[in-house]
């Protein structure tokens, strides 16, 4: 089994909004930040000429730059939005806020299926492990592939950085234990796809990073 990861960087905050799928077609679309028209044709070009068949859209944690996209993605695609169980608050509270970042035409749109902390999400033949990292936000997830030694972790740890954590629901303390607890526990070799920025290894982070070593 091989995965196939597309990495693209969208909307103004440059966050990075991948789609994953395995041999069977299906897969998953996690945060998809696409905002312009532009970069939703660029989405869906690159989903259609593949002919994928996306399950899910799948969301790290729901502040505005990871979550612009859900609505065009959840319609056009067809996939069940699913969203941390703690992030439903932070999902609610963007319409509220988008105005401040200049963000005017924001669709809000349900999530489908709320994440749970240690479930399994599965489509075509593979299987994500959830993992709760905490801290940046205060329901942030994880999903990790442990064979294919990958992890999509959104806004927790950064290539020679870490999350802000002085959005509503971050904490600092609380970002550190997640990872030091939860990502540094990963073998060495697995690769980080950020949220934003580069990607990064467990073991580059261990030697490199200023914040949490
Ligand atoms: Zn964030």
């Amino acid at each position: 089994m091989s995965l196939t990861i597309r990495e693209f960087t969208f909307n103004a905050f440059a966050e990075n909004t991948y789609v994953v799928h395995d041999e069977t077609k299906e897969g998953v679309i996690i945060d998809p930040g696409c905002e312009s028209q532009e970069e939703r044709k660029q989405l869906q070009k690159y989903v259609e000429s593949l002919d994928l068949n996306i399950k899910y859209i799948l969301n790290t944690h729901c502040h505005i730059d990871h979550v612009l996209g859900n609505s065009f993605a959840k319609s056009t695609f067809n996939g069940m939005l699913a969203i941390p169980e703690g992030e439903v608050a932070g999902l609610n509270s963007v319409p509220l806020y988008a105005p401040m970042y200049g963000v005017n035409n924001y669709e809000a749109s349900e999530p489908d299926h709320l994440i749970k902390q240690n479930e399994v999400i599965s489509f075509g033949k593979t299987k994500f492990k959830v993992l709760f990292v905490p801290g940046h936000s205060e329901g942030h997830v994880a999903f990790y592939h442990e064979s294919e030694k990958v992890c999509f972790s959104g806004d927790v740890l950064f290539k020679e950085s870490i999350g802000r954590t002085d959005l509503p629901g971050g904490n600092h303390e609380t970002l550190e234990k997640s990872i030091k607890e939860v990502m540094y526990q990963l073998p060495p070799d697995t690769i980080i796809y950020c949220g934003h920025g580069e990607t990064t290894t467990i073991h580059h982070e261990k030697q490199y990073n200023p914040f949490v070593r």
